[in-house]
């Protein structure tokens, strides 16, 4: 479109809108591009529009879609990573905008593409992530600059843009069948939990969220469409129920539901389904296309009133699909070797999981201190989190490998790498074997030092993971995980139950039972929580001096649980002040008297309270006064010290608990422990992580609480690292300006001592 006056259109947020899901409902990469040109060109009335695409590896741009450019140019022309204005504006990632580019140092004239006739030039960087994609450029003939608005509006479409550009190339990545050449095909995400997984994918979607069901094949498809069928009666059924039930209610609900009636009996909907399921696709997953394209169809149309139709269609779908899986039963079936992967996949749904099978977790969301996470390290699995937007769909039932020690996960793996991984999958195995042997030492010093191992456990699943881990008790039971796997709060006589069983396990080792640490990202599915701030807000003890009933109850069966056992410690979780703690002890003592008075013959089991909030550190001294022990949560400590979610991929990065601070606050702590003799466990993820055990023992730190699979390799390290080195290591780490740099200096030692296998894959 030739556009005289050389000036663009000014764009409503509406338009932006548009292209935006225009884009996005392109089926593949190279048609999400051409439409993104297309209407940019058409909508903002410019005379080019182009895309190069920028690759990762070679750093070199591709003309990818153009809309005034020679189309035969589109994917000919390559240009260097610094060639020409293109190469100018990826390596400054910064816009630039030319009255006669012609005339510019870096114009250069390449005849393929026929630009000679545009002057002005516009190129905008499009970066994801911190990445550069690729460029958007925009040229017009006049040789006059575009204006400011133009340019910050192109840079909001490119904002805009990026992630889908992001999230289809990963796609193209994704399906593309394994090549010899891309050996090096992988995507990054966050070593969650180490070890190597080498599996088929089984995608975990929730109804709720239609863009999660994945891709299946199926060969029975008059079964399939059957199915269907009966999930679309069910809900023209339902519809109809409630239409009648509403009969003299207001006329825009009776509208609202002739409307949906009529969209499902319309046929669209069901045709589309049904064509798709014939092509061999199961039924979910073909219900789910004829949605996203009926309702995509509403949603670019410019009135208002159909626009909102493409919402109502997407409704009426996830009714269809609710009806269909509870046809279908929804019950997963596990290949042998299956490796889990969800949007945000919970400790509950890794536990679903027979053991035996499962050989890793691949989460879009999360960190490496998430509860999956832990949950991952407890059950010996590699977890891969923070992976961003992943084409889950196409994902499922596809071969993968989970890199669990450098955060990467491989789909469709070639030869060549499948058999790389297959190496380090034996080499682990044969570590593991080796220090099996560790399993029932104590972990003692070179220079006689004790180190009491604990194991953290929490989930009925891995009592006997925990039991059999060589611990010499349970440092940190997080009863949370009992409560997250019921439907409902549990009774008194229910927790009586489970408690005896984890301590009558142990006898006559010691278990610390943390009290209910929900909030956070914790919550009982049953008792949620709404609010903007969760890690800042009700949350672990505040919860529970907030209901005493609901404390009350779990410190009545903790306490009842403990008669004739005498092994239990109780742990406060989360405490802010001093005042929480009295609190919490006042509880405690009631209970204790209230039972005592029942004629029931108890000791009064030993109380510590949790470190993991800045408050606490300073009055460390203080609770240290008031309580047995302490335990440092390490992972909510740094979270709170570092101003860092733990469970936010996009700052997982800063998250470290070797950072100078949390280190200071840790050592701290050990010595108000000492001050006033009373024992300091550390009980965070930090504690499994053989370079900062090193540190820890330095600190003087005499109880560390663990995963299960982490037990054989501290004890490892700490039966060859004397406390005078340790503490010589420690000396330097706290010179030492930035986490990165300590970690390097922790993992030069423990390479040099013989440990490398710890801390990467291979020997
Ligand atoms: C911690 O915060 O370090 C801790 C041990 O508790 P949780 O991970 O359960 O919050
Ligand atoms: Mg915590």
């Amino acid at each position: 479109m030739s556009n005289d006056s050389g000036r663009v259109k000014r764009l409503s947020l509406r338009a932006l809108g548009q292209i935006v899901a225009e884009a996005n409902a392109a089926k593949d990469l190279d048609e999400m591009l051409r439409v993104m040109v297309e209407r940019i060109h058409q909508a903002m009335g410019v005379d080019v529009c182009s895309i190069y695409l920028a690759d990762a590896q070679s750093g070199r741009h591709t003309l990818s879609a153009t809309v005034g450019l020679r189309k035969e140019a589109v994917g000919q022309l390559v240009l260097g990573p610094q060639e020409g204005l293109i190469g100018l504006v990826a390596s400054q990632m910064q816009p630039l905008n030319i009255g006669d580019c012609s005339h510019h140092p870096r114009f250069k004239y390449i005849p393929l593409v026929g630009e000679e006739d545009f002057n002005a030039f516009l190129g905008v960087p499009i970066i994801f992530q911190g990445t550069l994609l690729g460029v958007l450029v925009l040229q017009h003939r006049q040789s006059r600059r575009f204006t400011e608005e133009d340019v910050s509006f192109a840079v909001t479409l490119a904002t805009q843009l990026a992630s889908h550009i992001a999230f289809a190339k990963l796609t193209k990545t994704v399906v593309a069948p394994p090549a010899e050449e891309n050996e090096g095909q992988w995507l990054d995400g966050i070593a969650a939990a180490p070890g190597i997984g080498i599996g088929t994918a089984v995608v975990l979607y929730q109804l709720t969220e239609m863009h999660t069901i994945p891709d299946r094949v199926v060969t029975d498809t008059e079964a399939e469409k059957a199915a269907f069928m009966r999930a679309v009666s069910a809900v023209a059924r339902d519809l109809r129920e409630l239409a009648e039930s509403h009969d003299g209610q207001p006329p825009q609900q009776r509208e609202l539901l002739g409307a949906y009636s009529m969209i499902l009996t319309s046929n669209e909907l069901v045709d589309a389904t049904l064509a798709t399921i014939d092509k061999g696709t199961w039924a979910p997953a073909a219900l789910r296309s004829a949605v996203e394209e009926l309702a995509h169809r509403f949603d670019v149309m410019e009135d208002p009133y159909l626009c909102e139709r493409g919402r109502d269609i997407r409704d009426l779908g996830r009714r269809v699909m609710d009806r269909l899986m509870e046809i279908a039963g929804g019950d997963v079936a596990y290949p042998q070797e299956t490796i889990l992967v969800g949007e945000d996949l919970s400790p509950i749904d890794l536990i679903k999981v027979p053991t035996d099978r499962l050989r890793g977790a691949i989460s879009e969301r999360g960190s490496a201190f998430s509860h999956l996470a832990i949950v991952a390290r407890t059950l010996g699995i590699p977890a891969v989190t923070a992976l961003g937007d992943l084409p889950l769909m196409q994902l499922d039932r596809r071969e993968i490998i989970a890199d669990g020690y450098r955060g990467r996960l491989y789909v469709n793996p070639n030869v060549t790498v499948r058999k790389e991984f297959r190496r380090l999958a034996r080499e682990e195995q044969e570590l593991n074997d080796f220090l099996k042997e560790f399993r029932d030492k104590q972990a003692i010093t070179p220079d006689g030092e004790h180190v009491a191992m604990l194991v953290n456990a929490g989930l009925a699943e891995d009592l006997p993971i925990a039991l059999n881990a060589g611990a010499e008790g349970v440092g940190l039971y997080r009863t949370e995980l009992l409560f997250m796997t019921q439907d409902r709060f549990p009774t008194e006589d229910q927790q009586v139950v489970l408690y005896r069983r984890v301590l009558q396990a142990f006898h006559p080792r010691p278990v610390t039972f943390r009290t209910l640490d929900i909030g956070g990202d914790k919550p009982l599915p049953y008792f949620p929580i709404y609010e903007s701030n969760p890690f800042l807000g009700w949350r672990g003890i505040r919860i529970s001096l907030d209901h005493p009933e609901i404390f009350e109850t779990q410190l009545r069966a903790l306490l009842r649980a403990s008669e004739g056992f005498a092994n239990a410690k109780l742990l406060i979780p989360m405490v802010s002040g001093v005042a929480e703690l009295y609190q919490a002890l006042t509880h405690l003592d009631k209970v204790y008297e209230e039972l005592q008075a029942e004629g029931r013959q108890l000791d009064k089991p030993a109380v510590g309270a949790m470190i993991e909030v800045p408050s606490a550190v300073y009055q460390a001294e203080l609770f240290a006064r008031h309580v047995d022990f302490l335990s440092i949560g390490t992972n909510d400590l740094t979270q709170y010290l570092l101003a860092v979610d733990r469970d936010n991929e996009r700052v997982a990065k800063l998250f470290d608990a070797l950072h100078p601070a949390v280190l200071q606050a840790m050592f701290h702590v050990i010595r108000c422990g000492e001050q006033r003799q009373k024992p300091v466990t550390i009980c965070g993820e930090v504690a499994g992580d053989p370079a900062a055990a090193l540190l820890l023992l330095g600190m003087g730190a005499r109880n560390l609480s663990v995963n299960a699979g982490e037990i054989p390799k501290i004890k490892w390290v700490i039966t060859k690292f004397s406390r005078t080195r340790a503490q010589q290591l420690l000396h330097r780490a706290l010179d030492m300006e930035s986490p990165a740099a300590i970690r390097e200096m922790l993992r030069n030692e423990l390479e040099a001592a013989g440990f490398g296998a710890l801390v990467r894959p291979g020997k």
